[in-house]
């Protein structure tokens, strides 16, 4: 298997996937190189082992504030100095596009530490304030005895758990919109933690997934109506539109399941399948 058969989206990997890339790559080149290397002696010490990312490590994003430059247009020693006077516990710090600095830190209060700062000590001014989609994650606990509950008082319940907020999926078969038990929870936590206790309920937390984009014209993945160039077919029964008449089958237009095309299909094809990444993004 050659190393470009994997595929990575370094952004929403974490520690521990990251660490598997490693022993990964590794391998396979030990497989597939059988040259010998010349002997190499160790060193004393290990390498330094990553930093842990504790689950509610939070990210930041650093703006100057009244200032013509943006904090990357700053020295950057200087910048590094004045961030390492607020705190140490910074596990990366990253430059953004726009200049501005995404920064990693070990804990909310270290965060909270932050975002008091208004001041970069011998710098700038400073605006710090925590990301809007990265400290987020999402996951879809099976809970169908949530069905006839509000999901604000679902979300008020669960705030000691880190729920940050709550959303209950519905089905609609032929015009009628049904619950389906399975809620899009969104923890303000780095880790989607894999169990869940609901009152004496102990749910697992599945990794949220979102649906890949599909066309309401001819129900295929990838493209838009807006962008459609085959003819139009049924979500349900993959068969040219006859509404008001009810489907003769149920079919779908992607992998030719029993399904609606508007429910997942239990293997996508490779082409949609690059979507199937991690969800933190809000
Ligand atoms: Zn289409
Ligand atoms: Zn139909
Ligand atoms: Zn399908």
């Amino acid at each position: 298997m050659e190393p470009s058969d994997y595929w990575y989206d370094l952004e929403t990997l974490n520690v521990a996937d990251i660490c598997n890339i490693g022993s990964l790559d590794i391998s396979e080149s030990s497989k597939t190189k059988k040259k010998k290397r010349p002997y190499q002696k160790f060193s004393e010490e290990f390498p330094e082992l990553p930093e842990t990312v504790q689950n509610n490590s939070k990210f930041i994003i650093i703006t100057a504030k009244n200032s013509t430059k943006t904090i990357s247009e700053f020295s950057c020693f200087a910048v590094h100095r004045a961030l390492n006077i607020i705190s140490k516990e910074i596990i990366s710090i990253s430059t953004l596009r726009d200049g501005n600095l995404l920064i990693l830190v070990k804990t909310k209060d270290v965060a909270e530490k932050f975002l008091k700062t208004d001041r970069l000590h011998g710098i700038c001014e400073i605006v710090a304030k925590y990301h809007e989609a990265l400290n987020f994650v999402k996951g879809i606990p099976y809970a169908p005895y949530l069905i006839n509950i509000p999901e604000a008082e679902i979300k008020a319940e669960l705030k000691s758990q880190n729920v940050h907020d709550v959303f209950k999926f519905t089905r609609t078969n032929e015009g009628v919109i049904k619950p389906t038990g399975v809620i899009l929870v969104t923890f303000d936590l780095y880790n989607l933690p894999s169990k869940q206790d609901i009152c004496w309920h102990t749910v697992k937390v599945r990794e949220y997934i979102p649906n890949p984009m599909r066309c309401k014209n001819c129900q295929k993945l990838g493209h838009t109506p807006k962008f459609c160039k085959n003819t139009a077919m049924c979500c349900t029964c993959n068969l040219p539109p006859h509404a008001p008449t009810t489907c003769t089958r149920t079919e779908c237009a992607n992998c030719a399941d029993k399904h609606p095309a508007s429910s997942p299909c239990a293997k996508p094809k490779s082409s949609t399948s690059s979507n199937n990444k991690p969800y933190r993004q809000k």
